[in-house]
């Protein structure tokens, strides 16, 4: 299969060409001749699998089918992402795949200044990418209108409902036309997401790739039994080995994201870490330095690393392991991508014991165990109250997941209560 066969046109064509691309991906594959048709979709499909080209490539090859020009504050495409790095990045992706293309495209998202934001939109944008706060805000203060959308795409789905924005979806769907293309994509499938989508679409195809359990298989993964208070040590051991040239480090909290890149700093590691409570310009650099290799490791917590578009990151280390065994899944797929193999390493202390449970259920396979000089075995071998984390009044999951995502002033409930699996 080529994209040729897919009756994309020239100008694409040619972008995809001169960014290497020679084949397309599966979802590219079988969800773009339904796109170029007008279908609704509903993609399963995880960051990694080329889906942001899946709805790129056709929302502007039927953007430029008709020769209209986006009146300002008016645009035509419209995008909804639920973090800042995802939706820079899909609108990095119209810039492009639509670089022989005559149109405009820009992306609006909390933690910066609006002052830009609002300049692009006044001069006409025909492709919008957004985050649900900052869309709303702007919307409020009469900076978009969005009555002419023909093209709504809605990505990361189920993060989205993860970070409480189901109601600030539900009033940006209010605000669409009733007569557009709906494009709806999510890493995982449940019930809700199924109610959400059955809102926004009509009769969708429904494309499914990469179930989760197989999206791992190109990664090595080998847990390492630790104590908590040997983590560190045990990181900077790993860090010392030659083949560890761009990690990827998880930890469960912005705090201990902060706490782990100052011990790397300390140990003269080239390292800095991305969360929500960092400037937009702190995250920019950090991914940059990431990015051009001026970092060896990036820190992160799991909402900043959401739609991080890295490549060739060699090792994704587990700090902490996550309390939801999808996201171990969403991690570990940082690395091994496109083919090339990756290794993950996760740690386990006492307390994160059935969090493993959870994560083997989850990936149906036991994952293999590495011996190292902290071995232990009593986080191994932990049961009971030992192999959870000691109770919180307020674990307050949901409400850091909020604070890693587009900040907008004011309190915003959150769907699920705290720590929900
Ligand atoms: P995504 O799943 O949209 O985040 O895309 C993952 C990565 O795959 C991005 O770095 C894309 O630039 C890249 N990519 C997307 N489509 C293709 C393709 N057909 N061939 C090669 N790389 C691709």
């Amino acid at each position: 299969m080529q994209f040729e066969n897919l009756n994309i046109s020239e100008p694409l064509q040619r972008a995809l060409i001169k960014e290497g691309y020679k084949t397309p991906t599966p979802i590219q594959a079988e969800a773009i001749p339904h796109l170029l048709k007008g279908e609704d979709l509903m993609g399963i499909a995880q960051t990694g699998t080329g889906k942001t080209a899946a709805f790129v490539l056709p929302v502007l090859q039927r953007m430029a089918e008709k020769e209209k020009v986006a009146a300002p504050g008016v645009p035509r495409a419209l995008v909804l992402a639920p973090t800042r790095e995802l939706a820079a990045q899909i609108d990095a992706s119209f810039g492009t795949y639509g670089q022989f293309l005559r149109f405009r495209h820009a992306a609006v998202y909390g933690g910066v200044n609006q002052g830009p934001q609002v300049r692009a939109l006044s001069r006409g944008v025909d492709a919008l990418v957004a985050t649900p706060g900052r869309l709303l805000d702007l919307m409020e203060q009469g900076h978009i209108n969005l009555k002419e959308i023909e093209f709504f795409v809605l990505d990361e789905a189920d993060r989205m409902l993860d970070m409480g924005f189901a109601n600030d979806v539900r009033k940006i769907v209010s605000a669409l036309p009733k007569k557009r293309h709906s494009l709806f994509f999510a890493a995982t499938m449940s019930k809700e997401i199924g109610d959400l989508a059955g809102r926004l679409l009509i009769r969708p195809v429904r494309i499914e790739v990469a179930p989760q359990a197989t999206t791992v298989e190109s990664v090595e993964q080998r847990i390492l039994f630790v104590d908590q208070n040997k983590k560190d040590a045990l990181l900077l051991g790993l860090l010392q080995q030659k083949n560890l040239k761009r990690v990827l480090v998880f930890t469960r909290t912005k705090r201990r994201a902060d706490k782990v890149a100052s011990v790397l700093s300390k140990n003269r590691i080239r390292s800095d870490s991305i969360h929500g409570n960092k400037s937009q310009n702190q995250r920019t650099h950090a991914l940059n330095g990431f990015k051009s290799g001026r970092l060896q490791v990036l820190v992160a917590t799991d909402i900043a690393a959401r739609g991080i578009d890295v490549e060739d990151i060699s090792h994704v280390i587990n700090y902490d392991l996550p309390n939801e065994a999808e996201s171990y899944v969403h991690r570990i797929g940082r690395t091994g991508r496109a083919g090339a193999t990756g290794t993950a390493y996760s740690f386990c202390a006492a307390d994160e014991r059935n969090f493993l449970r959870d994560i083997e259920r989850l990936t149906r396979g036991k994952i293999e165990e590495m011996d190292h000089r902290y071995h232990s075995e009593y986080a191994k071998n932990a049961v009971g109250s030992a192999a959870k984390p000691a109770p919180k009044r307020s674990r307050g999951m949901s409400r850091s997941a909020r604070q890693e995502g587009v900040s907008r002033s004011g309190p915003r409930k959150a769907r699920r209560p705290a720590g929900h699996r």
